[in-house]
């Protein structure tokens, strides 16, 4: 890529942020391997709705399986559940919808590639302490509480920064000042201008350029460690819903994740890696539970109706919702489950003998399958047809007192499809004017009656 062409000849390059933070390598040797296996930290950091009392725990793997492969010609990702030995958690009480939040590490590969570039390698796993530089003036800097008290470059690198964020104008501007080629100095600093919006616009947000190709194209970029630890955002632990019933076994926890062919995730990718350590030895990871919110099947909701919406892997929570309902003798019950499910081909649905099973065993009243990648066009092809085709019935159920809607997508895309699918059904069979339909949906959503997870 040549660079002067997105570059500007006049700009003012954005006002980079103040440099509180240095490094110190020390001579003690404490830094755990894992992270979060309590090592010191100054201040304990905030893990993102952790349930009370919970912090990172590791759990084994036991068992791995692969629920869809991946293909290209209908752009099928590979959907893998996993079993995680959940004993380590204690006598979790969890109900189905609840979700898991798992600590992602970057690639160690992009880690290696990253130290080598900042000529880091020989002092990547030496200890080091990220402190406030002495006479820091600005009152309310600080280390950021997610590094620890005592760590190292590697360890920094692998756990507790984003590598992948999308670069921020101040951040730009950062390592414009720790660019020497003047070519590369000008790439960088009119990026972080207002004047270069428009080559930010393409080059950052939509080709997606992060540190390490930034690096790549300005070779005589050399950020400091501590500059990287100041702009650098966290890396965050990513949620995964529970997909089994609390009833089905104790001490075993499932997930079902999806990943991407191209380009995939973060967290994802490390699944994958440790499900190629599971061949030979344990594989581990760092998890806590959630906090519960109302995407969740109460013990009194159980016994009333419920209206499951989703599509593609999203499907996961409500595999937890179906085993419960059989498991707990609810079938037998006089609550109605419907669920409305949409994949790509047959291939790609979850569990599909499963889901005919508890339809022929009366878990479920109703299954609706459809799949978008269909060639017969006279079969619905979206969630949303379906819901249309049954829209007398749906409307007439979703206003008994006891139904709650659950709806979960892996985009807000799908999530605002199937919305406009619902306010259209509620407009049409009870005869609303469009205003009127959304306040109605409005309402639902206040009483609780139509909830939703939303993924990515
Ligand atoms: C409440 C809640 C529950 C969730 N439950 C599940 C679950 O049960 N199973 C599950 O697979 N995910 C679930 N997710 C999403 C999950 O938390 C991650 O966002 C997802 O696995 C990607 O994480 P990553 O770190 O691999 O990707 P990142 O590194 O964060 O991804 C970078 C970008 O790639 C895209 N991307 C990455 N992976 C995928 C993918 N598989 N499909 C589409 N786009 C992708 C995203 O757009 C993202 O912006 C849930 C999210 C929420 C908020």
């Amino acid at each position: 890529m040549d660079i002067s062409a997105f570059t500007q000849t006049k700009y003012v390059a954005a006002k980079p942020l103040e440099s509180n933070l240095e490094v110190v390598f020390t001579a003690i040797n404490e830094v755990n391997s894992e992270p979060c296996a309590q090592p010191g930290y100054d201040e304990t950091p905030k893990f993102p709705f952790a349930r009370d009392k919970y912090t990172p725990t590791v759990v084994s793997i036991v068992d791995a399986k692969e629920l869809v492969s991946a293909d290209a010609a209908t752009e099928t990702k590979r959907v893998v559940e996993l079993t995680l030995d959940s004993s380590p958690l204690g006598e979790l009480s969890y109900d189905p919808g609840d979700t898991l939040a798992v600590l992602p590490c970057n690639d160690s590969q992009v880690v290696a590639r990253l130290l080598q570039r900042l000529n880091l390698n020989e002092q990547a796993d030496d200890t080091c302490q990220v402190r406030l530089v002495p006479n820091c003036t600005k009152k309310t800097a600080k280390v950021p509480t997610y590094i620890p008290r005592l760590t190292n470059p590697r360890e920094i690198f692998a756990f507790c920064v984003n590598l992948h964020g999308v670069p921020q104008k101040q951040f730009l501007s950062a390592l414009a000042s720790c660019t020497s080629d003047n070519k590369e100095h000008a790439f960088l600093a009119s990026l972080s201008a207002k004047q270069g919006a428009a080559h930010y616009q393409t080059l950052i947000l939509e080709r997606g350029l992060d540190l390490l190709q930034l690096l790549e194209l300005c070779g005589s970029c050399m950020p400091t460690l501590a500059l990287l630890v100041e702009h650098l955002p966290r890396l965050l632990p990513r949620p995964y819903s529970i997909a089994n019933s609390p009833l089905e076994c104790s001490k075993q926890i499932r997930i079902i994740y999806s990943i991407l062919t191209e380009k995939p995730g973060v967290t994802t990718s490390m699944l994958e890696t440790k499900l190629l350590l599971l061949k030979e030895h344990q594989a581990k990871l760092f998890v806590y539970p959630r906090t519960q919110n109302s995407f969740r099947l109460t013990a009194d909701e159980l016994a009333g109706n419920q209206i499951l919406i989703a599509v593609g892997t999203a499907l996961a929570p409500f595999l937890g919702f179906l085993a419960h309902k059989q498991l707990s003798g609810e079938s037998t019950s006089s609550g109605q489950t419907w669920l409305y499910v949409g994949a790509k081909t047959p291939q790609a649905l979850l569990k599909q003998q499963q889901l005919l099973d508890w339809e022929a065993t009366s878990v479920l009243q109703r299954l609706r399958i459809c799949y978008s990648r269909a060639s017969n066009d006279d079969e619905p092809k979206y969630v949303q047809e379906l819901l249309d085709k049954d829209a007398e019935q749906l409307v007439e159920l979703l206003q008994q007192p006891t139904t709650v809607m659950y709806i979960c997508a892996d985009g807000a895309k799908i999530s605002k499809s199937i919305e406009a699918a619902v306010r259209s059904c509620l407009q049409r069979i009870l005869q609303l004017d469009e205003k009127a339909a959304l306040e109605h949906l409005k309402e639902l959503r206040t009483q609780g009656k139509y909830r939703e997870d939303v993924w990515l």
